[in-house]
Order: structure tokens, then sequence, then C-alpha cells
């Protein structure tokens, strides 16, 4: 279903009226987590103010550690719908069980499923389900078949409405936290007719790698890319050192305007 052997044409996800997909670089801003209302808005006006016609911003944190900050749950969701209302932006946020996916999916405009959920098979048959875009991280260690295949899940439930992020792998690097594969975005957009995004944040983990990885993205035919950014990252409960300053907005917005869409 999402192979592009079957389907010449690659797709274009729309997610509450924004296209994903050929012809356009989409920014998709905002916190790594919700944490409070007050820095949420903040972080969406400053991704606004970037370029960014999409809010992340996680309510379920995946956290390697059981002790670090998990997420507000719902308290997080309602924060992002009053966000939405507020800037205009619809929302994409993380669903990490798939008991959850009505709740975040009666909240969300698309659902994301992490890397450590990336083959979650049940979580992704519900996200498949639940009559919402989804955007799909790659696996940290996922060839690229097992991607696929993880995006078959949710097509055959009904919903090709899936958008590809590739969002670094596992290497023996350990400079980065992520190794960002670049040549993914060409590999899988020649395999799959689904849009692919690069996430620069979670690749390189760190807040000076941000724009140079976004503008290899880009230039590589991303269709998009997706990135943190928060007001006081020094004060941030998830991910500080890779969220994006007010000061390197500006910068970010060159990277937009700089790159016109490969078709
Ligand atoms: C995120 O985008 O908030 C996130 C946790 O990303 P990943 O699943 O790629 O680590």
């Amino acid at each position: 279903l999402v192979s592009r052997e079957n389907h010449p044409e690659r797709s274009t996800v729309h997610v509450g009226g924004v296209p994903i997909g050929p012809g356009t670089v989409t920014l998709i801003a905002g916190p790594c987590a919700v944490e409070t209302r007050e820095q949420t808005l903040e972080a969406a006006r400053m991704a606004q103010a970037a370029g960014a016609t999409l809010l992340r911003g996680g309510a379920y944190k995946p956290r390697t550690s059981p002790y670090a900050f998990q997420g507000l749950g719902e308290q997080g969701l309602r924060i992002l719908a009053e966000v939405r209302e507020e800037t205009g932006l619809p929302i994409v946020t993380e669903v990490v069980d798939a008991h959850d996916v009505p709740l975040v999916a009666s909240y969300a405009d698309m659902l994301q499923v992490g890397t450590r959920n990336a083959q979650n098979f049940g979580l992704l048959q519900a996200v498949g389900a639940a009559g919402r875009p989804v955007l799909l991280k790659r696996g940290m260690s996922a060839t690229m078949e097992e991607w696929l295949m993880a995006a078959e899940y949710i097509a055959q439930r009904g919903n090709l409405d899936v958008v590809l992020c590739e969002r670094g792998i596992r290497t023996f690097e350990t400079a980065t936290r992520n190794t960002l594969d670049v040549a993914a975005v060409p590999v899988a957009q020649r395999l799959s007719h689904l849009p692919v995004i690069v996430d620069p944040s979670h690749s390189g983990g760190r807040r000076d790698l941000v724009l140079p990885l976004s503008r290899a993205a880009i230039a590589a035919g991303a269709d998009g890319i997706i990135i943190d950014v928060h007001p006081r990252p020094e004060q941030a409960l998830c991910d500080g050192p890779q969220a994006l300053v007010d000061t390197d907005l500006g910068e970010l917005a060159q990277v937009m305007r700089d790159f016109p869409p490969l078709l």
C-alpha cells in the first residue's frame, strides 16, 4: 500500500489543511514536551515567527529513564488545544500506548509514533484506525524495509495519510546523539509514495547541529522538517540542549527561504 510501485505519484498528506508533500517544505516546530501553558504558547509563537505551519509538542513522553519527566498527559493535550485556538497552528503530538489513541486523537490533528514504538504493531494498527494523519518516526535501528513495513501496518487499517520521519539512527559514533541518515530521504521517496520529513533536533541532539542538518535535509529533498524550540531551554524538562532559542530563529527562517523545494 505504501510502495511507489503501485502508486507512482508521490502523495501529499494534509494536516488540518496544511500540506506535507512534494512542492513544499513544511516546518513543524514547538517544544519537545508540553510543560506549561505559558511555555507552550511562547514556543508556538517562536515557531510561527520562524515560518512553522504546524505545532509539535509531547504530552506523553517516552523517556529512557522512568524517573524522567513523563509528560503532562491529558492536561498537556488540553494545553495544546488551547494554544491551537490562540495561534491557529494544527497540533502534532505523540501517542505511546494503543489504549490512549482515541483520547489523543480527540485533541490532535496528527498522531506521532516515536522511534521507540516504531515496531509496536498494536499501536501502529490502532493509529491506523484512528482517522487522523500519522507521523511515523523511523525506529532508531530500523532498516528501510522495517520502516516501510511499519507504515504498511498503518496503511493496512485504511489510513494512507502517513508521513515518514527520519530522525537519526544508531551507529558506532558517539559524538552525536544519533547519526542522521540523509540518504534515507531520497531512498524512502523512491521506494514509497509517502512524504518524507527529517527531525534534525533528535538526530544530532545538539542545538549547534540543528541548522546544518536542516540544510542537509532540505537539500536532500525532504518534504519538511520537525524542530524543537523552547523559550528557556536551560529550564526544559526534556531535551533542552537540542532546542532552538529565539536568536536561532532568524537563521532557521532563512534556511527555509534559501532552499526552494525540489520537485
Ligand atoms: C519526539 O519527537 O518528541 C521524540 C521523542 O522523538 P523520537 O521518537 O524520534 O526520539
